[in-house]
């Protein structure tokens, strides 16, 4: 048997050379026994980041993730059970809206979030927001709530892929997370641990994303439908606009109050269109309707007989949460004042910079700077003006929710997202690919 050297493999990546399924098991392995050190993983890492991972890299980088730490089982309940995930945006509250559609639809979805960091909300923070609201629910509740209702949207129960929290940490602070394979093995690794059937990724392309050219995003869309499809896993990917933030709001509450518009039918056109095309592809990769128009059709009728909008109710009423704020937005945390933000010229919007209104929400308290900030629910901004559309000089371009904090840097950040030209534009197209 080979002596396998730390310092080897390397060199070995550094020189572009693949690393073995042996290779990579000791690294992980050793790295989460904490018998390799940081500095070691951390040369690794960046010599992956210049050399890439090939397809057997990433697959074998995802396993040994995986089997790191807990996975999932879901066959103790019946029914297909489908997985949705966002690489992260700004105002994406999709989720909120897709996964009742589709219990609505007879699937199963169970579903463990995350919390935001940076510009980026967390759907956990989002259900923070209604009152009395639990995230945190014993893995025998979890499967009981999706056998008794079919939806549940938790946080992370079981030690799900150790290797992961351990290697992004450390990716976060070497500048090593840009790297195809490794955002891949890593995305992948947590939605493999967490059992569903069918996975939907929803790709951000944009400003406002990870990913910021249609080209980069159509990599690491095919790199995780791959992993997906090897591990038996019906995968497909879907690649989203983020140059603008999706629908009006973002912040907590304000995000919540929207989703429940739209499950209600009111929701803003733009984002109502992604949560049906993200839904109405969830029902045809498991084979639940034959055709987007069936699908469309499906999604319309639970929206309008209120079924839809009857799965959260059911959700939040299960996960102890008060049901009264599907009817009463009063009773979401609230923001004290809201100050409007005024145009100082005329034309039509040709940029709305997704990232600089997410931070223009985050410095108001609704998002995280540092993993332990925390978060005031209540506050946020409403995005009145999309790119395309005709603006006025004295028109007001945002409103923002606000409890008191740098109100005038979260204006300036929104002043400076929008740029203007004379011409006419069309608005930005949602849906930019499809990756089966
Ligand atoms: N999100 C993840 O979970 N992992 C990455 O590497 C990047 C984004």
């Amino acid at each position: 048997m080979n002596i396998l050297r730390v310092v080897d493999l390397i060199v070995k990546k550094k020189n572009g050379l693949r690393l073995t399924k042996e290779e990579l098991h000791f690294i992980i392995d050793g790295y989460v026994k904490g018998t390799i050190p940081d500095y070691q993983i951390s040369a690794l890492l960046m010599a992956i980041c210049f050399n890439g991972l090939d397809k057997e890299e990433q697959v074998n980088l995802t396993t040994e993730m995986l089997e790191s730490g807990e996975q999932i089982d879901l066959s103790s309940i019946d029914g297909i059970c489908v997985d949705k995930h966002s690489t992260g945006g700004v105002g994406d509250k999709t989720t909120l809206v897709v996964a009742p559609i589709v219990a609505s639809c007879d699937l199963k979805i169970a579903k463990m979030s995350g919390r935001g960091l940076g510009h980026t909300g967390g759907t956990l923070d989002k259900l923070e927001s209604i009152p009395g609201f639990k995230i945190n629910v014993s893995s025998e509740d979890f499967f009981k709530q999706v056998r008794e209702i079919s939806i549940a949207v938790i946080g992370q129960t079981a030690n799900i892929t150790p290797a992961d929290k351990k290697l992004y940490a450390l990716r976060d602070v070497t500048g090593t997370v840009e790297s195809v394979g490794l955002i891949a093995g890593s995305i992948m690794s947590k939605k493999l641990a967490s059992g569903a059937h069918s996975i939907l990724l929803d790709v951000k392309v944009g400003d406002g994303a990870f990913m910021k050219t249609l080209d980069d995003a159509r990599v690491l869309a095919r790199a995780m439908v791959d992993i997906g499809n090897s591990f038996g896993r019906k995968t497909v990917a879907v690649l989203t606009n983020m140059d603008e933030p999706l629908g009006e709001m973002v912040g907590n509450s304000l995000e919540v109050i929207e989703a429940i518009d739209t499950l209600k039918g009111k929701g803003p056109e733009t984002f109502t269109n992604l949560c049906y095309e993200l839904s109405c592809e969830l029902l045809m990769m498991t084979g639940s309707v034959n055709s987007k128009e069936e699908g469309f059709q499906l999604i319309k009728e639970k929206i309008e007989n209120g079924e839809a909008l009857d799965k959260l109710r059911q959700m939040i009423k299960y996960q102890g949460g008060d049901v009264n704020v599907l009817e009463d937005y009063s009773l979401f945390p609230q923001a004290k004042t809201k100050l409007e933000v005024k145009s100082n010229v005329s034309g039509y919007v040709e940029k709305l910079e997704a990232l600089e209104i997410g931070l223009a929400a985050m410095v108001l308290g609704a998002g995280r700077e540092n993993k332990d900030d925390i978060i005031d629910l209540g506050v946020g901004i409403q995005v009145l003006k999309k790119v395309g559309d005709k603006v006025n000089a004295g028109d007001v371009l945002a409103i923002i929710y606000s409890n008191g904090k740098n109100e005038e840097e979260s204006k300036n950040l929104i002043l400076n997202s929008y740029k203007f030209t004379n011409e006419k534009v069309s608005s930005n197209k949602i849906i930019l690919d499809l990756i089966r």
